[in-house]
């Protein structure tokens, strides 16, 4: 960057020009939009230059520029269109002490002047440093385009407003008020005269304060067990409409490219009994975007109502009187009972299936190991892996036969789903030697279905 932009101070201060044609005209045009004092010398100067200087708008010397007359300037031009009279004036400027600027000679000039899209107070100022005058005007057409004309009226009134959408929480809400203020009431309200401006912005802080109140809202999302594809509808629209998505470490980034562009991304990834955000903390971002108004998708892998911990988070977003509704999703058991192609309840065999986790927070969790042991029985042990040996050792304590079938699924309906098919007996070393490091999900009781051993990814042999 070779010229730096700032926005001068011109009130009471001296802008010389020298110069009465085109130039001087095309230059002057933009100053007199300033508040400063404007000098112009010239013995020829173009009648709109002198119409100017008979309404006051600047003061025309009708003479050639000597030595002082930019005395105490800030800045001066040198419209003179003649390369002999721009060097000897701006020669004039530079000792008394003005920034110079030489008109279309960017090399002479120590300033130069942007193009301008002039929304006062607002005033955007575009240069390219002379490369690309084209371009410049391109933008500035742009832009004029882009920015409501009233625009400065409307912040100039804004001004005046700003305390009072301070009653609007900060962040978001706020950011919201002003857009809609100054593209969409702030206009409206202008095609009926500057005066109904100011009861539109009470207006609609009014509707602003009582959106925060209707619309701040939660919706607990089930995202499934990895796959896109096993999204429910409602999820992806719930995605498609969140201002905020607060997920966890399980969900896979395929799903999370499928939330709203602007939304805010919040990872709270927990692991197993690793590193984790508290839930203390979780359960305090959901109130405080809730509480902003914000469309929020709590989002957990597979069923949130399974082993999600859903039910704190419930209580802590019924308390700060927050609505929220649940959006159920596929299970990692009902993924990978699929993949080895079984029913979780078979006639005949288990009318009943168990869901059980292989640890809590306190360790090692405990089951009726006992009803478990005996034939026939179908449990999906979530967050098995560390605990198999626990739960082998319970089971065959407790009679269950050491030939039952065991199935362990990591990765279930993802790309990298592998499968070891084991029984009760070897399950703690084939664990181990599998050497899982995904999610994986253990049936006690389940083996793939033969028919679908071709189609699933097993590990058969290796480890069994
Ligand atoms: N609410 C989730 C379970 C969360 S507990 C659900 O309904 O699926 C986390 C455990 O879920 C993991 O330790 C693992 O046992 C299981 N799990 C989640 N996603 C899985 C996947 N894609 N494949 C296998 N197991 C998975």
């Amino acid at each position: 960057m070779d010229h730096f932009p700032i926005f001068l101070a011109t009130a009471g201060r001296r802008i010389v020009l020298s110069g009465g044609g085109d130039a001087a005209l095309a230059k002057l045009r933009l100053l007199l939009k300033t508040t400063a004092h404007i000098n112009v010398f010239s013995p020829d100067a173009a009648p709109e230059i002198k119409t100017w200087a008979a309404q006051g708008k600047l003061t025309l010397i009708p003479r050639a520029m000597e030595p002082g007359d930019a005395m105490c300037a800030a800045l001066f031009y040198a419209a003179d269109e003649d390369a002999v009279e721009d060097k000897r004036t701006a020669t004039i400027a530079h000792a008394d002490g003005a920034l110079v600027n030489v008109v279309d000679n960017l090399e002479d000039s120590q300033f130069i002047t942007p193009a301008i899209v002039d929304r006062d107070p607002v005033t955007i100022a575009i240069g390219t440093e002379g490369a690309a005058p084209v371009l410049a005007r391109a933008i500035k057409a742009d832009l004029e385009e882009k920015l409501p004309s009233t625009l400065g009226t409307l912040a100039r009134i804004g001004k005046t407003f700003r305390k009072m959408s301070y009653e609007l929480p900060f962040g978001r809400a706020r950011r919201d008020f002003w857009r809609d203020y100054y593209f969409n009431a702030g206009p409206a309200a202008m095609t009926d005269g500057v005066k109904a401006v100011q009861p539109a912005l009470d207006a609609l802080l009014d509707d602003h304060l009582n959106r925060k109140a209707r619309t701040g809202h939660i919706a607990f999302v089930g995202a499934g067990p990895g796959d896109p594809e096993l999204l429910t509808l409602k999820a992806r629209k719930a995605l498609d409409e969140a201002d905020v998505v607060i997920y966890d470490r399980l969900i896979s980034p395929e799903i999370l490219e499928l939330a709203r562009r602007e939304a805010i991304m919040l990872d709270v990834g927990k692991e197993g009994f690793g590193p984790s955000t508290p839930q203390e903390v979780i359960n305090d971002l959901l109130v405080e975007h809730g509480q902003s108004g914000a469309q929020v998708v709590r989002l957990k892998s597979g069923d949130s109502t399974v082993f999600g911990r859903l039910d704190e988070e419930i209580d802590a977003v019924t308390a700060a009187d927050i609505g929220w509704h649940i959006v159920p999703g596929i299970t990692a058991a009902s993924a990978a009972v699929a993949s080895i192609g079984q029913s979780l309840t078979r006639r005949g065999r288990n009318a009943s299936v168990r869901f059980l986790t292989g640890h809590d927070m306190q360790g090692f969790a405990d089951h009726d190991w006992a009803a478990l042991a005996k034939p026939d029985q179908v449990a999906a042990i979530y967050m098995g892996k560390k605990s198999a040996r626990f739960v082998q050792g319970r089971l065959i304590m407790h009679g269950a036969d050491q030939n039952t079938p065991v199935t362990v699924i990591e990765n279930a309906s993802r790309p990298d789903q592998r499968v070891l098919s084991t029984t009760l007996a070897h399950l703690p070393a084939d664990l181990a030697d599998a050497e899982m490091s995904g999610p994986a999900l253990t049936f006690y009781g389940l083996a793939p279905r033969a028919a679908s051993e071709a189609a699933a990814t097993l590990i058969t042999r290796e480890f069994a």
